[in-house]
């Protein structure tokens, strides 16, 4: 886990976006897929591992249909408590723009294996190896995907595909459009100021 780069790229006298987290949850791990409208408008995938979320910035958002691979690009590991965010960060200051929460839940790797450290451990290797196959269980995203590192794209380009399940759907997904947490979309949370993380009380809704 490295959470320097995140720090690095942001000043927390300006914005009110999380510094650090750690899990609670012993027995699973946790996605997040946030809905951000900075300079442009794309979705950020997190996945709880090693501490941290892994993050890939999505331009087209996730998509339920198995014909359809969505370039993500992998970003900066971001701290456990953003899986919460949602708000506005400052206008000039990095990612500055409006977040929701588009979707949470846990997930798995889709090879069975008990126990949180010892899934996590799998799904380490499979990051370094660059294909994660994982299963959703979220409000809006279920099933298998897999994450698959691209070869001969830029350093940090991957693919995010749905696999053929009961789940996949050439719907698209993204109509839904609304923050699990404040059912608030991306133009209500913008002009909101009564929903905003901060770093003593944790969200307020
Ligand atoms: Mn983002």
């Amino acid at each position: 886990m490295n959470l320097q780069p995140y720090i690095e790229k942001r000043d927390f006298t300006k914005t009110t976006e999380p510094v650090a987290g750690t899990s609670t949850n012993k027995n699973n791990l946790v996605f997040v897929v946030q809905k951000h409208a900075a300079s442009h408008l794309h979705y950020d995938f997190r996945l709880e591992m090693d501490g941290v979320l892994k993050s890939w910035a999505i331009p087209k958002g996730p998509s339920t249909d198995p014909k359809a691979k969505h370039l993500a690009m992998m970003v900066e590991d971001h701290p456990f408590d953003y899986r919460n965010f949602e708000g506005n960060i400052p206008h000039g200051e990095y990612g500055g723009g409006t977040v929701i929460v588009w979707d949470q839940g846990t997930y798995e790797p889709i090879e069975p294996i008990e126990g949180k450290t010892a899934r996590e451990k799998a799904l380490l290797k499979q990051l370094s190896t660059g294909s994660i196959k994982i299963k959703l269980h979220g409000q809006k995203l279920n099933g298998e995907f897999a994450l698959v590192k691209t070869h001969g794209m830029g350093e940090n380009d991957w693919l995010l595909i749905k696999h053929n399940d009961q789940f996949a759907s050439a719907n698209d997904i993204t109509l839904q459009d609304r923050s699990v947490i404040s059912h608030k979309n991306l133009e209500e949370m913008a002009i909101s100021a009564d929903n905003v993380w901060n770093h003593d009380s944790k969200l307020h809704v």
